[in-house]
């Protein structure tokens, strides 16, 4: 029996597709380099992908074909030794919109297995963003901005190859780092792409993280039905017709508070959440009505609130408010958690008002989209120069 090697590269559907195949394939290949057969392969569930939403693709490579064959018999690996999260704020939670209930980013790391992180933030941060894990594993950063495109528009920053290299350096029963450059040259013709992989696995350093470490809460549970107990159609039960959820601010059935469904969540699609200035909101209610996934809870005094167990971050709220500043988009990673910010504003307004301005000033930009042309030509510099200075 020869030996398995599966990789997971978890990464925001559409903006991140391009950039999760270039990587998957690339392992496959640079483990072809080394007689090692492999296929690499989007989660099936996770297809037709949606803006942000967290998606996964596979690399599984084996020793032989017989064991390659033995691996590829199941629907997705059961344990991955290598996790790539290629944006920062999934370290939070992996919530498929095939609805597989919030997972851990690391939920399938085997012990001592590695999560590399794309990111621009300390360790520490990511330890805690990230669920705790029974067994240590390793955490490597590729320190980088976090790379989002389109679908059509691949922005080639070279987050692809430093991952390559990052791999080759932690699992060298996989590839050598010289397969990785074989396969650039292959693949991309790019000198300083192989000089770019070289440098991330010279650069490569982990740091054990233990169980004790990391977001001690439990994330969603549930127990898969029977198949005895399935209905006709496989579907995610809604609330019932005139069932209600009280509000815990008034008390009210209903009424300002929209029903959601209280299993399924959507935060975990974010990578920037609204910060709203309830001192400058002027209750014009465009938020309340533009926001496509109905998440601003109307508040006993007629504020609007954005929930943040609901809102998946796509900054439509920020683009259609009159009041300058009132609403503003900030980096995911700067938050530990989903409460209200409008009982945080109503509990301590001074002490708001100086959050709201710590959280505003440190923000860096995040941009999913390609707005207009000659973006990337002008992004890309900056992101390799932050990469060169590691
Ligand atoms: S960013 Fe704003 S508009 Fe978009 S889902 Fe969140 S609250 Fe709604
Ligand atoms: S769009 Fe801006 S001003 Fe209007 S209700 Fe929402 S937060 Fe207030």
């Amino acid at each position: 029996m020869g030996r398995l090697f599966a990789i997971e590269i978890i990464y925001r559907g559409i903006f991140q597709k391009t950039l999760a195949k270039n990587i998957s394939r690339a392992i496959v290949l640079a483990a072809h380099a080394e007689g090692k057969p492999g296929i690499s392969f989007g989660r099936y569930g996770d297809s037709p992908e949606r803006n942000g939403i967290p998606a996964k693709n596979f690399a599984i490579v084996a020793t032989d074909d017989q064991t390659l064959e033995e691996g590829m018999a199941k629907y997705e690996p059961k344990e991955v030794d290598v996790t790539i999260a290629v944006d920062d704020t999934l370290c939070k939670g992996v919530e498929s919109w095939a609805w597989y209930g919030l997972q851990p980013v690391n939920k399938l790391l085997k012990p001592g297995g590695a999560l590399i992180v794309t990111s621009r933030e300390q360790l520490q941060t990511l330890i805690e963003m990230a669920h705790r894990k029974e067994h240590p594993y390793q955490l490597a950063i590729v320190k980088g901005t976090v790379s989002f495109s389109g679908l059509w528009v691949y922005k080639d920053d070279h987050t692809d190859v430093r991952i390559l290299g990052t791999i080759a350096r932690l699992l060298p029963d996989l590839f050598s780092l010289e397969s990785v450059q074989k396969v650039i040259m292959g693949e991309w013709k790019d000198p300083v792409k192989t000089a770019s992989a070289a440098k991330a696995y010279e650069r490569t350093t982990t740091t054990t993280v233990l169980p004790d470490q990391g977001n001690p809460e439990t994330p969603y549970k549930f127990d898969l039905p029977k198949w005895h107990e399935m209905g006709d159609g496989i579907a995610i039960p809604s609330i019932p017709a005139g069932h209600s959820i009280e509000d815990p601010a008034t008390h009210a059935i209903g009424g300002f508070r929209p029903d959601r469904n209280p299993t399924f969540k959507k935060f975990t699609t974010r990578t920037m959440r609204p910060v709203v200035n309830f001192d400058t909101c002027i209750k014009c209610t465009l938020c309340w009505l533009q926001c496509p996934d109905s998440c601003f809870d109307v508040t006993p005094d007629e504020l609007y609130d954005a929930n943040m167990q609901a809102c998946c971050g796509c900054g439509v709220c920020e683009a259609v408010c009159p009041v300058k500043d009132c609403v503003t988009m900030v980096n995911e990673a700067e938050f530990r958690d989903n409460s209200s910010q409008w009982e945080m504003w109503k509990n301590d307004k001074p002490g708001y008002e100086k959050w709201l301005k710590e959280k505003i000033a440190v923000h860096p930009e995040r941009s999913h989209g390609f707005r207009y042309r000659g973006q990337y030509e002008e992004q890309i510099p900056e992101m390799l120069e932050v990469a060169r200075e590691g």
